[in-house]
């Protein structure tokens, strides 16, 4: 079976090293917030050109402290996509604020020109998703939410490396959140996750609410969780971060690759890509109004094939009192019946991709 995306093909490539940090690690005595946290969150920051970077348990926490951090809670409305994965709105929920979608466009991200109407009184802030690794509009996020004093915290759990305009994701708005779960681009054998921000006020702010709201041991000025990243994965992650430039440029060449190749077959719509910005395609995902037997066709090739995603949030049971029906969001509900991701990851070689190509250019042939 030809697997979507292969999180252990990526590490085992370089298992001798992380077995060595393993050991080093264990016998340092220096499990939690110890000098490998603070060396990757230093190499993060530096790397994105913000001020700093603060580590945690994944990237859900990532996104529930920066909101936490920006005083955003019960009767606040945060703007977002309908078409992410659930953490997305999960996130706001728990804080206890509610959060309002807003349909997406061509780019599968969240259309900017229909944000404006959803502002109220209540918006405190847009949380726009880079989504599959594809930046969001973020030059029309950042003025709409200048101009309504707006915060904006950009979901870039599937997007690190990504560039908009020349500049890398998670340096674009006042807070980004990003997530290490195993497959995503950067990632550890577990769970981690890492907030970015130029903000010194909330970078402050989260560094106390992942230790229990303590700046000092033992002295709380705040309620605050247990979210911290563990050694083991600081150390871990800091391999990856030397090898994740060359794994994304990897993925964008099969990504080329299937663009190029796959642009004619029937019934088959590529994703789109975006000019300014720098795909690193977490998920290649096409569109297909046949997809279910796509789907039977790639499984019979053994060709592994994932729903991303087969339902929308706004559509979601633990949405239900929100209110939101079939037919809010027509560009998201279309791509829940018709997105399918196809295998794309940094160690897929050529020969398999092809399996993939002939598969799907087959389809064709003995199709409709
Ligand atoms: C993975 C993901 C999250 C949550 O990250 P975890 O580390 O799994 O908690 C949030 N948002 C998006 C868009 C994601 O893909």
């Amino acid at each position: 079976m030809i697997p979507i995306t292969d999180p252990k093909g990526q590490l085992t490539f370089i298992q001798d090293k992380i077995i060595n940090k393993i050991n080093e690690v264990l016998v340092s005595g220096k499990y939690i917030l110890g000098p490998h946290v603070t060396e990757l969150e230093n190499e993060i920051a530096g790397r994105l050109g913000v001020s700093d970077a603060i580590a945690v348990a994944n990237g859900t926490d990532a996104l529930v402290l920066t909101l936490h951090s920006y005083g955003i809670g019960m009767g606040d409305e945060v703007i977002t996509t309908p078409f992410s994965f659930f953490a997305t709105a999960e996130a706001v929920s728990r804080v206890g604020a509610t959060p309002v979608f807003v349909d997406i466009d061509e780019t599968f991200n969240i259309d900017p020109l229909k944000i404006n109407e959803k502002i109220t009184s209540a918006t405190k802030a847009i949380l726009p998703v880079h989504l599959f690794g594809q930046p969001a509009a973020m030059d029309e996020i950042n003025s709409i939410a200048a101009e309504h004093g707006l915060v904006v915290i950009e979901d870039a759990c599937q997007a690190f490396g990504a560039k908009y305009k020349g500049k890398e994701v998670g340096s674009l708005g006042n807070a980004a959140c990003f997530s290490f779960f195993p497959t995503k681009n950067l990632s550890t054998i577990g769970d981690g996750g890492v907030i970015v921000t130029s903000d010194k006020k909330a970078a402050k702010r989260i560094r106390a609410l992942r230790a229990h709201g303590s700046t000092q041991k033992y002295f709380h000025s705040e309620i605050g969780y247990n979210s911290r990243l563990d050694e083991l994965h600081a150390a871990i992650l800091l391999i990856c971060l030397e090898y994740i430039d060359s794994w994304n440029e990897k993925r964008r060449v099969l990504a080329k690759r299937y663009l190029k190749e796959l642009k004619d077959t029937v019934c088959l719509t590529m994703p789109p890509a975006i000019e300014h910005t720098t795909h690193v395609y977490h998920l290649f995902c096409v569109q297909s109004e046949y997809r279910k037997e796509m789907i039977d066709c790639l499984n019979e090739a053994e060709i592994q094939t994932g729903i991303y995603y087969p339902r929308c949030i706004h559509l979601q049971e633990a949405y239900a009192s929100l209110g939101y029906r079939k037919g809010d969001f027509p560009n998201a509900e279309l791509l829940s019946d018709r997105l399918f991701a196809i295998p794309l990851f940094p160690t897929m070689t050529i020969e398999e991709q092809d399996q993939v190509i002939s598969a799907l250019r087959n389809f064709e042939v003995s199709g409709q």
